[in-house]
């Protein structure tokens, strides 16, 4: 496994569409690798969530995982297609492994039904609420070239890590 460098904003690749995978290699060993990189890169930076385009892959291609009690299962999603958004929004304190040091508030529908393919190559359909629903909607962004920068209303949330520290981690319970 590797620790695969990540793209940060300004590097074109961010803002690409990503192209869909064909479903007969993901069983090869080269993109079975591809996955463990992902998790172990997403690991190694202390992300819950990592898309292709992040590690210079233009790809659809996403991974996920988070413990704790409003965690996220360990998850991969391949082509992934949002099938249904629930009618209530929610606001939550987004950060990107391709935005150094920065948060901010994104208002998002708090529910999500997503079809993708897992790691067999096999059709999973995912209802997923909260933090995961809120997770799999910034990844799947990443995919369309799609910033959580591009998807705040109010800029005057847009926050340095260490004043979010100093000011705001308290009154947010969860931080993506
Ligand atoms: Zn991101």
């Amino acid at each position: 496994m590797a620790i695969l460098p990540i793209a940060k904003v300004g590097n074109p690749i961010l803002r690409q569409i990503s192209k869909p995978v064909d479903p007969d290699v993901i069983s090869s060993r080269k993109f079975q690798e591809f996955l463990d990189d992902m998790f172990e890169t997403m690991f190694h930076f202390e992300g819950i969530g990592l898309a292709a385009p992040q590690v210079a892959r233009s790809e659809q291609v996403v991974v996920m995982e988070c413990q704790g009690t409003d965690g996220i299962p360990h998850t991969v999603l391949i082509n992934p297609k949002i099938i249904f958004y629930g009618p209530s929004q929610s606001e939550m304190w987004e950060g990107c492994l391709s935005i150094d040091n920065m948060r901010g508030k994104v208002v998002r529908p708090s529910m999500v039904r997503v079809q993708a393919l897992d790691r067999r190559g096999t059709l999973q359909d995912i209802e997923a609420n909260g933090l995961y629903a809120v997770c799999i909607q910034h990844e799947m962004d990443h995919l369309l070239g799609k910033l959580f920068i591009d998807r705040m209303t109010d800029l005057s949330t847009l926050t340095q890590l260490e004043e979010f520290d100093a000011y705001w981690r308290e009154e947010s319970a969860t931080v993506i």
